[in-house]
Formats: structure tokens, C-alpha cells, sequence
């Protein structure tokens, strides 16, 4: 590991004019990853300003949404009632994610900065073009099970690893930033880059910008989201594929519906084609199997992935066809 200066910041404020006065600083939430790759010596920042003390909170936001601090562990929000009652899918993505142990000490903004867990990017001894721009990619003619099949480049095909980042692309999740020109709040979606040709840069935050908190706005049929998580183990492992839903029924028709999905995407992937696909149509067989279809038809799938195109529409279909009948029993008991 290089050596690095370390500040515990008492502010927001504070941490962003360090964080404007010294080159290659980073923030540090929990570490669990950042930590991590400081070891490898695949990131060597100068300083490391220590925000995880920062924003501990979760309030009602005045629309009836949260308004949760960037330094809330992910293991308390996974629990908060507030959380659990309006937005269960979230919670249930949290804790489909890392160890009991990474949950306790992740931040939620942390958790949303998580980098790929490439196999390549972690191997100092091989190419990728995310570590060193343009030194190449050993996954594109490697092993790729793990790796992306939407939102790909010919320089990178690495997942975005967060449960907690693709149940929150499903409930619109804001973020609010804070940054030499103050603050500005963006959707979730807009956060995360493709890779393209740059899959080194993998946000649209500026140097000094930090994350201050993550807003989920009310959504009433968030109450029965839900989140499914297919992997290789039943636990401390990352998602092959992973569906956020909800659903809204007006009749048998289908009114609203959000669906993300992870492990798949080089970001946490919001279906847009698939929800508009879903969105007005007669919540049947046929629509489900027509929006997912519509969602995969930009899928670009390698030799040791293409099981995903089918893993996907197996599990999403299986997942609409759930909220399908939790939405009609809900509808029968009121
Ligand atoms: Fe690096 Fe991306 Fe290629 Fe993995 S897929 S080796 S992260 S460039």
C-alpha cells in the first residue's frame, strides 16, 4: 500500500475544500472496498478525507418520501421501519448484498461508488482498460461469466457489483451532491457513465463533488417492490442477474411499473424499453414476454454469458408474473 495522509472531516463543507486543495484525494466512507483496492495498489490516492461520520441520518422528506444521509450504513437502512414499510424491495436488495459484517460498516454513498469486481481489474498483472486507460481488456477474450451484456463497450464489459444501487434506480431514486458550485441533485440514473471508450470514468461527479444524501421520492406501490437475486451461492456473492419490480394495476391493465435489473449492466440498469413496453397494456403473458424482449434486443452477450439473455427473461417474466398476483390481491382485499 502507498503511503497517504489522512483527515477526518467535522463538515461537508470542510471535506470539499480539502478536497479542492489536494490532488489525487479521495473520501472514505466505510472502506470496504476503497480499502481494499488501496491494498492492491490498484487506487493510490494522496489523501483520504474521512467522511463516514458525516450525514448519519434518515428523515421524511416533506413530500413523504426519505431523505437518507450518505453516511448511513447500509445494514441501518436496510433496517429502518420507514424503509421496510415503504420500500421493501431496497431492503431486501441491502441485504442480499456483501456480509453482515461489510453491511455494518458500508455507507450508502460508498455503496453506490462501489467499483466493478472484475476479476481482470483486480489482477495488477493484466490488462484493463478501466485500471490504465487504453491498456487493453483480458476479460473480452477471457473468462466472462460475470461480466455485462447491456451497455458494453469494446473496452470494457465490467458490472456495476450494487444490489442496493439497482433497487434504487427502480424507485427514482435523487442524489444530492455538494461541490464547489454548491449543491445540485441529479436522478440516480444519470450518476453512472457507460464505459464507451473511458471505462475509467464510471461517474459524472467532478473531483471534489461528494455525495450528501440519496432521496427516494414517495412512491405508494414501492410498498410491495421487490428485489431477486440469482447467483452462484445462496450468499456473500454477486448477483449473475438481479430484478427490481413494482407494479400497479388499473383493472387489467397495467398502470405503473418500474423494473432494474443488476448483473447485467455495466450501471444498474434501468429497463426503460421493457417499462414502456409494460406501461397501458393488458398485464398478460404476452406483454411481459414482449417488454423483456424489448429490453434485451440491445443485449450483446460473450461465449461465457449468454445464459443471461435467457436468465433474464426467465426471471423477469417469473418476477412481473409476482407482482401481477400480489397487485390482484391487493386490489381484491380493498
Ligand atoms: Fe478491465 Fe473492464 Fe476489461 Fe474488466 S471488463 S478487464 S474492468 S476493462
Amino acid at each position: 500500500m502507498r503511503a497517504f495522509d489522512y483527515h477526518q472531516a467535522v463538515g461537508s463543507e470542510q471535506a470539499i475544500e480539502r478536497a479542492m486543495r489536494r490532488e489525487q484525494a479521495r473520501y472514505l466512507g466505510g472502506g470496504t472496498n476503497l480499502v481494499d483496492l488501496m491494498r492492491e495498489t490498484i487506487e493510490g490516492p494522496a489523501m483520504l478525507i474521512d467522511v463516514s461520520n458525516l450525514a448519519r441520518d434518515i428523515e421524511e422528506s416533506e413530500s413523504g418520501g426519505l431523505f437518507i444521509g450518505a453516511g448511513v450504513t447500509n445494514a441501518e437502512l436496510a433496517a429502518d421501519p420507514r424503509v421496510r414499510r415503504q420500500y421493501p424491495g431496497l431492503s431486501r436488495a441491502i441485504l442480499c448484498g456483501a456480509s453482515a459484517q461489510i453491511r455494518n460498516r458500508a455507507t450508502v454513498a460508498g455503496n453506490l461508488l462501489q467499483r466493478t469486481r472484475c476479476a481482470y481489474f483486480y489482477d495488477i498483472g493484466a490488462h484493463c482498460n478501466k485500471r490504465e486507460p487504453g491498456n487493453g481488456c483480458d476479460a473480452q477474450e477471457g473468462f466472462h461469466r460475470y461480466h455485462a451484456i447491456l451497455g458494453t463497450s469494446s473496452s470494457c464489459l465490467a458490472t456495476h457489483p450494487s444490489d442496493m444501487a439497482v433497487a434504487m434506480v427502480a424507485l427514482e431514486a435523487r442524489v444530492h451532491l455538494r461541490g464547489r458550485d454548491g449543491e445540485r441533485v441529479i436522478a440516480l440514473t444519470e450518476l453512472y457513465r457507460e464505459p464507451g471508450e473511458r471505462p475509467d470514468l464510471e461517474t459524472v461527479l467532478t473531483a471534489e463533488e461528494l455525495i450528501v444524501a440519496v432521496e427516494l421520492p414517495p412512491l405508494p406501490m414501492a410498498a410491495s417492490s421487490e428485489y431477486r437475486k440469482v447467483r452462484d451461492r445462496a450468499s456473500y456473492a454477486f448477483a449473475l442477474l438481479s430484478v427490481a419490480s413494482m407494479l400497479e394495476l388499473d383493472g387489467a391493465t397495467i398502470k405503473q411499473v418500474r423494473l432494474a435489473l443488476g448483473g447485467v449492466g455495466t450501471r444498474p440498469w434501468r429497463a426503460w424499453k421493457a417499462e414502456a413496453a409494460l406501461r397501458g397494456r393488458p398485464a398478460n403473458a404476452a406483454t411481459f414476454e414482449a417488454a423483456i424482449d424489448a429490453e434485451l434486443a440491445a443485449a450483446r452477450p460473450q461465449s461465457d454469458n449468454a445464459f443471461k439473455v435467457q436468465l433474464a427473461r426467465r426471471v423477469v417474466i417469473s418476477e412481473l408474473n409476482q407482482r401481477l398476483a400480489q397487485a390482484r390481491q391487493g386490489g381484491e382485499a380493498s
